[in-house]
């Protein structure tokens, strides 16, 4: 499918963008489940200055979209109507600064945040050497794994309104719950502070390589996935109730239920959005029937649905 092309409008709303845009992007390299259709326009500002010029002028009425690294997200097959913005060289920045902080920008993969802490010394930012995302996406889902999460290690972050205000959010202003950050969708992140402590290097290389380790043991890391599909319901956890409905290794089209962790939904080769998420909500339905728990999706759905041309939720 393909979109009328916004690309001239755009370039006429915005003379002075520095960054790139592009007309019916595919967005399917971007993520990873590698699925879905197009952006009808994806938008690569140069920095936050461009990034707020673009959203300040673009007409309100226009949906904007931003997306990272895309390890928690399926692109629907209709592709997303609109603007995608997706951060790059201008937003890769990390800078390790006094008091045992490192500041980052919101396209520098978690990984990298916990490669410069460790080469710094910093300790209690090892766990994001495991969350495959970028910074951005980091704040907007309260990433978290082994105890840890956004939460407990952000001072602030900042970011750019619908609008084009810039604004600075103190870690209460985020509003953070259980992969959930309160700020208003439309906001973009742009940077982020985050609070380590003094440790030793060596201790917490060793301590990334057991997290690395552990992964490749328990989660289908090399496959085509979006990580935990569904959030833990209060006193549960996902696996064991898709477990207990008796999903693992269910199947919809060339989408199936990981057999290694069955919270991970994957992409065996040739499956579409379609197909990944008709088998989410397959494994709702089974889990709600045989537990009677309404399991909550973790990952974000975005764009249109190409059979029923809705989208999105
Ligand atoms: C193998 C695997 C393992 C995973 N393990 C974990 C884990 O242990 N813990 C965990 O928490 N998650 C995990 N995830 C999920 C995922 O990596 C995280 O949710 C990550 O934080 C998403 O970051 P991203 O850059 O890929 O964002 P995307 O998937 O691209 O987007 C996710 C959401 O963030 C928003 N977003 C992205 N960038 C910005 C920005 N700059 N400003 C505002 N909003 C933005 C998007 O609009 C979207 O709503 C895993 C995923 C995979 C594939």
């Amino acid at each position: 499918m393909t979109f009328p092309d916004l690309v001239p409008a755009l370039k006429s709303a915005l003379p002075q963008l520095r960054g790139r845009v592009l007309g019916n992007e595919p967005l399917a390299p971007l993520t990873w489940f590698r699925v879905g259709g197009p952006a009808q326009a994806l938008l690569m500002p140069a920095d936050e200055s461009d990034l707020a010029y673009a959203l300040a002028s673009l007409p309100r009425e226009l949906p904007v979209t931003v997306i990272g690294l895309g390890s928690n997200l399926i692109v629907r097959d209709g592709g997303v109507a609109g603007v995608v913005i997706r951060l790059g060289r201008g937003f890769n920045e990390t800078k390790v600064e006094p008091g045992q902080r490192l500041r980052a920008g919101t396209a520098v993969p978690d990984l990298r945040v916990a490669k410069a802490a460790q080469e710094a010394g910093l300790a209690g930012l090892a766990f994001y050497r495991g969350i495959p995302g970028a910074v951005g996406g980091a704040l907007r889902m309260n990433g978290g794994a082994y105890g840890r999460e956004t939460k407990d290690v952000l001072i602030e972050a900042r970011g750019v309104d619908r609008a084009g205000n810039v604004r600075t959010y103190s870690n209460s202003d985020m509003h953070f719950s259980y992969r959930h950050c309160g700020v208003a969708d439309d906001v973009v992140f742009t940077q982020a502070l985050f609070q380590g402590a003094s440790g030793d290097p060596a201790a917490i290389a060793a301590e990334m390589d057991e997290i690395t380790a552990k992964r490749e043991a328990t989660q289908p890391v090399k496959s085509r996935t979006g990580g935990s599909t569904f959030k833990n319901p209060e006193g549960h956890k996902a696996w064991q109730l898709i477990d207990a409905a008796g999903c693992r290794g269910l199947v919809v089209g060339d989408a199936q239920v990981s057999e290694l962790h069955c919270n991970f939904l994957i992409n065996r080769g040739n499956a579409t959005a379609a197909d990944i998420e008709m088998l989410g909500e397959e494994v709702r339905r089974r889990v709600q029937a045989h537990a009677g728990i309404t399991l909550e999706w973790e990952i974000k759905r975005i764009g249109i649905d190409q059979a029923s041309g809705t989208g999105p939720t």
